[in-house]
């Protein structure tokens, strides 16, 4: 299989890798010591957040954005491209916001404050954060649009890489140590302008070619990728095949663990999502297989092997007696202090102690996953 190491100046990342999100510069309801504790080694923050509600200025002062999370393992940083397009598409969003050739100008909901964010101050955000791995300004799209609006998205995509990748290269130029840096491959739904966005960045040259556009983020959006799961998978072996094999591939946002195993096997092997943290908080864990309520899973097309796990949810009647830990196969905090009645207890009165017990199983489960998919 394609199992190796990527090299940052945080450390080895083994490969494939599962990072969770700190959103904010908080990996929700948790700790990084926590986060560490259940096997993590990695993670992800969001810079168009930390901008906003901290500032990469500030943050550069401090020293960076390890030392100020306290975190000696390394941390990817996003774009900021999908949080403008959330933003853009959402109702909170401002009529005065606009994505163009320039860049993404938009209202700040919480502050009323007008921003341009584009592929050149992205850069220089993420540059004053000093991550490992940086993104360039990306151009998502997804949904239904018209063939000329899904081509000007991809048009503006590969005008944004490049631009970020000169601004890139100018900030660098003279340092010894750099971050590595990805872009993103977008085009939406259609196989042709996804092969026409992975070929241009390509061309570019990044060290990471990620998949974006997945509307994992977004709640009545995450529905449709259920629905659509086959047809996001048929997208994602398509566009696996695009990217050199020497590179890191990286599928934004994938996603439930049998999601993640599927593109493993079709080359993809970094992957980052929001499932386990959110999930925990509503009572949802991910356990072994016949452990909980509900199977799930997914039957290697290559190998035969099963890649089943269990969902249960746990602020259901079922639970209310039930003295047995989560999952007894796991020996993370939550499932060695707790029985699932009283975590159960502390998920229905929206207890803070019950999310961080919740949170820590469910990255153990996903830490778990990855080290089995890295055994083949
Ligand atoms: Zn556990």
């Amino acid at each position: 299989m394609n199992s190796n190491v990527l090299k940052t100046k945080h450390g080895e990342i083994q490969l494939p890798a599962f990072m969770p999100d700190a959103t904010y510069g908080s990996i929700r309801s948790t700790s990084f010591k926590d986060a560490y504790d259940s096997g993590v080694r990695e993670i992800v923050t969001t810079t168009l957040h930390i901008e906003q509600k901290i500032g990469s200025e500030y943050i550069k002062k401090i020293g960076g954005i390890n030392k100020f999370f306290n975190w000696e393992r390394p941390i990817l940083t996003d774009s900021g491209g999908w949080q403008v397009f959330s933003l853009i598409n959402s109702e909170k969003g401002n009529k005065k916001n606009k994505i163009s050739e320039i860049g993404c100008s938009f209202v700040d909901p919480d502050t009323g404050e007008f921003s341009l964010l584009t592929p050149e101050s992205s850069i220089q955000i993420q540059a004053n954060l000093s991550p490992d791995i940086m993104t360039v300004l990306d151009n998502p799209i997804i949904g239904k649009s018209s063939l000329a609006k899904r081509k000007e998205s991809v048009r503006i995509n590969t005008i944004w890489a490049k631009r970020a990748k000169t601004k890139f290269k100018e900030i660098y130029q003279s340092k010894e140590e750099k971050p590595l840096l990805g872009s993103v491959i977008q085009g939406g739904d259609d196989f042709v302008l996804r092969k026409q966005s992975a070929e241009e960045l390509v061309e570019i040259d990044f060290d990471l070619f990620n998949f974006g556009g997945i509307p994992l983020n977004e709640g009545t959006s995450w529905k449709n990728f259920v629905d659509k799961g086959n047809f996001y998978r048929e997208m994602l072996h398509f566009v696996s095949e695009l990217i050199p094999e020497n590179k890191i591939k990286y599928a934004m946002g994938v996603g439930q663990p049998d999601d993640i195993a599927f593109c493993y096997e079709h080359g993809w092997n970094l992957f980052d999502t929001v499932l386990p943290t959110r999930n925990a908080r509503h009572g949802y864990l991910y356990v072994n297989k016949g452990v909980g309520d509900k199977s799930k899973g997914y039957i290697s097309d290559k190998t035969n092997k099963d890649y089943f796990y269990d969902i249960m949810h746990l602020r259901t009647e079922r639970y209310k007696f039930d003295d047995k830990p989560v999952d007894e196969n796991c020996n993370c905090e939550c499932c060695s202090t707790v029985s699932r009645a009283y975590l159960r207890h502390l998920i229905r009165i929206n207890e803070p102690a019950g999310y961080r017990l919740t949170t820590i199983h469910n990255l153990r489960f996903y830490s778990n996953w990855m080290e089995e998919l890295r055994k083949g």
